[in-house]
């Protein structure tokens, strides 16, 4: 152990691989996130099953991901332990022509034998997300922290203007 992670541990060596079905397990944690440059991810720990299925010009994937990433609640701003719980597939032809790769679908040349799938592992981690990540669907917090729900609805009062002396001109101005 102690060896640093790099991006040939989630390489996969095709040109080796033989027809048929492979499993290959991986664990992506903070030296993981390190590998590429993003603020979105630093911490976390998610393993990886992947089931390839090798034939003479495709490979077809399918990973399931399993674990947690360190995030703040968009509510609170409270460290969430966010789950990380999803199923991807990932289609890549062995071929010379160009195709049109779409998300599910990625070509390799024929002289190709390795397929670097960091960035892929990364972007299924980072799309598992939902837009607002909450302390009520996290693995370490049940509920917001109520001292600073407080806070903010303290603030929220204060930013109120209606009855501002020029919020009162301006609605003056707006009735004429
Ligand atoms: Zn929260």
């Amino acid at each position: 152990m102690g060896v640093k992670m790099e991006r040939k541990d989630f390489t996969i060596q095709f040109g080796s691989l033989k027809e048929g079905f492979h499993d290959f397990k991986y664990q992506l944690n903070n030296e993981f996130f390190a590998l590429i440059e993003q603020e979105l991810i630093r911490e976390g720990e998610v393993n990886v099953l992947l089931n390839l299925e090798r034939s003479e010009r495709h490979m077809s994937c399918n990973f399931t991901l399993e674990g947690w990433v360190l995030k703040t609640c968009d509510v609170c701003l409270s460290e969430l332990q966010y789950p990380v719980k999803c199923v991807q597939h990932l289609h890549i032809k062995i071929t010379d022509k160009e195709i049109e790769e779409e998300p599910e679908l990625i070509s390799v040349d024929s002289n190709a034998y390795e397929l670097d799938l960091t960035n892929h592992l990364f972007d299924y981690v980072a799309l598992s997300l939902p837009m607002k990540l909450e302390c009520k669907d996290a693995i370490n917090r049940k509920n917001c922290d109520e001292e600073v729900l407080e806070m903010l609805a303290d603030s929220e009062d204060e930013t109120d203007n209606s009855d501002h002396p020029e919020w009162q001109k301006l609605k003056e101005i707006f009735k004429n």
